[in-house]
């Protein structure tokens, strides 16, 4: 008999993003799988699921078979399928089902690497906060580990950095920082009549004020519609995790590729976070994107005003990973700009 470990309501979503019943149906984590109304969807042919808010992506592996009700919402061209779960229950479902599937995935790994007599390079570390296991094989050891699943730091002791949950990567601008449910308001004149249309964003504060901005001034004749935008304005700016005090002025000068106040800011809050892999991605990332912008204008990649960039982002960047090897925003930066590599003979010798 299956163990019911947890019920939740769900509904599928489809590609907007709305529900795809009228009604919820009924889920249930139990010990095999994930029950989603009659369909039984196995721990072994998860993949990988990520979270926004109430939103679980649930991506499988390719060529499974699964149940009809499931194959039904997956989307065209991909495995994945999307479901709304109530918020509040949303963290819970998705760590119980993350323990599960992962540990699956490292017995797998486990398996096959004593299948090739490298049983001793297996390599994992369980998460604190959510008791996923995390696959650090082939990663060498750093002083902080990086939890994929919920997005927290945590040191070789199993103790979480405080409070960093909601401090990620922004979906709209890659950049670590505070990522929130913001409320976009636009306004349209359509022959005499106001048409209002709202809009969820999920995104950093420092996207939410360049989109405010905006915004404020797009909406200004229209009273009713200034004042929900100040006060969202002025959300934007509160319940800031101390630690990260300026980060949003930090990355907004990024944005801008402003490197000279990029490099005042970070130093300082760098002193404030001391070392955090987050905040060296982000500073890398800012001098790799203020060199690409130069080299969008016309200037040549071994220009003298754009290499010093290219191999302070790689120094930050090797930084981060230094602290935290198995920090995938920064591992992914590296490998979408593969073309940076010319720069980094100098950089291994560079004392950091
Ligand atoms: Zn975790
Ligand atoms: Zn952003």
């Amino acid at each position: 008999m299956a163990f019911a470990y947890f019920e939740f309501s769900f509904y599928y979503l489809n590609l907007d993003g709305k529900p795809r019943s009228r009604f919820h149906k009924k889920g249930i984590v139990m010990s095999e799988g994930l029950k989603l109304e009659e369909a039984i969807l196995h721990f072994e042919n998860i993949h990988k699921i990520s979270r926004e808010e109430g939103q679980l992506a649930i991506t499988l592996y390719p060529a499974i078979a699964t149940s009809r009700a499931i194959a039904e919402n997956i989307f065209p061209n991909t495995t994945s399928f999307v479901i709304q779960i109530p918020d509040d229950t949303a963290f819970e479902v998705k760590s119980l089902v993350d323990q599960r599937y992962t540990k699956w995935q490292t017995d797998r790994r486990r398996k096959q690497l004593a299948l090739e007599n490298k049983s001793n390079h297996f390599h994992s570390q369980t998460c604190p906060r959510c008791s996923s296991i995390v696959d650090l094989t082939g990663k060498p050891k750093t002083a902080m580990t990086y939890c994929p699943y919920c997005y927290v730091f945590f040191n070789q002791h199993g103790h979480v950095a405080s409070n960093t949950s909601d401090y990620k990567i922004c979906p709209k601008c890659r950049y670590f920082g505070r990522v929130s449910t913001y409320y976009d308001t636009a306004f349209y004149l359509y022959k005499n009549n106001k048409k209002k249309k709202f809009e969820t964003v999920r995104c950093c504060e420092t996207c939410a004020r360049e989109l405010f901005e905006e915004d404020f001034w797009k909406s200004l004749p229209f009273v009713i519609g200034a004042a929900p935008l100040l006060y969202d304005l002025y959300k934007a700016g509160i319940d800031r995790n101390p630690i990260f005090k300026g980060l949003a002025e930090a990355n907004y000068q990024a944005h801008k590729y402003d490197v000279d106040k990029v490099r005042e800011l970070f130093d300082i809050m760098l002193l404030r976070t001391g070392e955090h892999a987050g905040i060296y991605y982000n500073y890398g990332k800012a001098f790799l994107e203020a060199s690409k912008a130069l080299v969008r204008g016309g200037k040549s990649p071994f220009h003298p005003d754009v290499v010093p960039l290219r191999q302070k982002a790689i120094r930050e960047l090797t930084r981060s990973l230094l602290l935290c090897s198995n920090y995938e925003p920064t591992i992914r930066l590296l490998q979408d700009n593969g073309e940076i590599e010319f720069v980094p003979q100098e950089v291994y010798e560079i004392d950091i």
